[in-house]
């Protein structure tokens, strides 16, 4: 292990096995049509950990024929709201059982510590399948009092077969936000996985039929974006298309979408969030959050606050401490206790921070820490900070998805929120004061889908996330990711007596 500062103690990993690596189409784990496969890496080690099916625009044909019977021939969106639940609460039941076994797949795939796996993002995934669960039996129409001797009322419909694609940085996570929604609305679904993170849904799907799920409305299709996501993004069978990767890719789908059925769309996509620490902060715990809010997952977060703006008053003494912090942090094996950090993903990621790094280094900002690779195998980056960063390089402008925080100094309150919201991106922002005012005007004046004051990553399942601007379009999670799978149906009738 490459630690960089604490001891760490012996690894507690449950035992990893591998067991579905197919692709999941009408209830039957099958191979790609191709009989392709492509292999999925360990990032700590860049070995193989198995070859997976590589389904491509021929499966994704399959995957949706399944949904679309599933869907009009019954019996998921014909079952009871309350059947449905129960078919979902108990698959959460399942994914409790076996926590510890899906986090250590997530962390062998993924490269996160097993740790962050095991303990927040499994279990935040199991909430969200009973939060949903929650919602199937709840959902409904109103009685409109409309003008005129009718009685009009509108119906809550499923929307149909929905195609999801998914990104590798919360594999899990981001299944649950878009299969959460989409079954409790009724909706069956055809989800394709990130290339380089194909595994744990194979797994949780697998339990998923188990607890009673019927075959073709959960299809999983392994494979990469330009063959089996462009595939499903242009679909003419799929009704509706909830997206999550960058901004890029975004648009790339939406314009598949409208050039194929204009099936509707939701993204989620980039950002560089500013996090904002104003003169009257706690130093230390403004060091520690910001820390937090971008090192966090490997700085691979849509949302990581990668933009720390600190008040020119204390500045110096939070770039010290920061730098500090940076020093501390413990990055090595995954699976090894008390590892805060591990590899990024793959090669691709890994060269593209470097760059990043580079360019911050080359346009004058001050390296304080940090910027190199840590060690010779696996892609692990060391825990970078700039200071002296300024508005337009590279570094403050776009998204480098790794552990490279950039500070940025201001003046005033004004001056703050116009640079702040001086960028493409709108996704989220973190703001850390104790004066209430400052809290009230920074919230309101800052154009991104979620502002966290004096925290940071906070992901319950009833709260809404979603981005402004280049961000997205659509939110999931909570009440509103339901609208994102349902059709509004007005039904109008007229009346006989108007009077009554
Ligand atoms: P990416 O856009 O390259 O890939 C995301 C998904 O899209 C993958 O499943 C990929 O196979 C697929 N894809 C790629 N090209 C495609 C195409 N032509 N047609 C259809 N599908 C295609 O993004 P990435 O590098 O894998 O993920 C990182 C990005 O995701 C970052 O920009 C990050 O901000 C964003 N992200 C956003 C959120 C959010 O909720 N807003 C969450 C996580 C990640």
């Amino acid at each position: 292990c490459f630690c960089t500062a604490n001891t760490i103690e012996e690894p507690s990993t449950p035992p990893i096995q591998v067991e579905h690596t197919q692709l999941l189409i009408n209830g039957q784990f099958v191979d790609a049509a191709s009989g392709r496969t492509f292999p999925t890496l360990d990032p700590s080690k860049e070995e193989v950990i198995a070859h997976v099916s590589e389904g491509d625009a021929e499966d994704i044909n399959r995957a949706v024929s399944a949904a679309r019977k599933a869907f009009d021939e019954g019996p998921w969106p014909r079952m009871t709201a309350y059947e449905r639940a129960k078919i979902m609460y108990r698959f959460a039941d399942l994914l409790e059982k076996y926590n510890d076994e899906i986090a250590a797949l997530e962390s062998l795939d993924s490269g996160k510590p097993y740790e962050q796996a095991a303990k927040v993002e499994i279990p935040t995934v199991t909430r969200l399948f009973r939060y949903y669960a929650g919602w199937a039996d709840k959902i409904h129409g109103l009685t409109v009092p409309a003008d005129g001797p009718h009685h009009v009322q509108t119906l809550h419909e499923p929307i149909g077969v929905a195609g999801q694609i998914i990104p590798w940085n919360f594999p899990l996570l981001m299944y649950a936000w878009k299969v959460g929604p989409a079954l409790a609305c009724g909706n069956a679904v055809v989800l394709k996985t990130a290339e380089q993170t194909p595994l744990s849904a194979l797994y949780a799907s697998k339990l998923f039929h188990e607890a009673g799920l019927p075959p073709g409305v959960l299809n999983v299709v392994s494979g990469f974006g330009p063959t089996a996501g462009a595939a499903l993004a242009s679909h003419m069978d799929v009704d509706k298309l909830a997206f999550t990767g960058s901004t890029g890719t975004g648009k790339v789908v939406l314009e598949l979408a409208s050039k194929s059925n204009l099936k509707k769309v939701t993204l989620e996509l980039g950002g560089k969030s500013p996090f904002i620490v104003c003169e009257d902060a706690d130093i230390d715990s403004a060091v520690e959050l910001a820390h937090f809010a971008l090192f966090f997952n490997q700085g691979q977060c849509c949302c990581a606050g990668s933009r720390t703006f600190v008040h020119e008053r204390i500045y110096d003494e939070f770039v010290e401490k920061a730098k500090a912090r940076a020093l501390r942090r413990v990055v090595g094996d995954p699976f090894e206790k008390g590892v805060e950090q591990g590899p990024q993903i793959d090669a691709d990621q890994f060269v593209k921070i470097l760059n990043y790094i580079r360019s911050g280094t080359e346009n004058g900002a001050t390296l304080e820490t940090g910027g190199e690779r840590l060690g010779s195998k696996g892609y692990f980056i060391r825990p970078t900070v700039f200071s002296n960063v300024e508005d337009n390089m590279l570094i403050a402008t776009d998204e480098i998805f790794g552990p490279v925080q950039s500070i940025l100094k201001f003046k005033d309150i004004n001056e703050v929120i116009r640079r702040s919201n001086k960028s493409r991106f709108g996704l989220a922002a973190g703001v850390f004061t104790n004066n209430l005012e400052t809290a009230n005007t920074l919230m309101r004046a800052l154009r991104v889908g979620t502002v966290w004051i004096n925290c940071f990553d906070v992901f319950d399942a009833a709260i809404p996330f979603g981005g402004y601007k280049m961000s997205g379009n659509g939110r999931e999670k909570g009440i509103y990711s339901l609208d994102n799978y349902l059709q509004v149906k007005a039904v109008v009738s007229p009346l006989k007596n108007a009077a009554w």
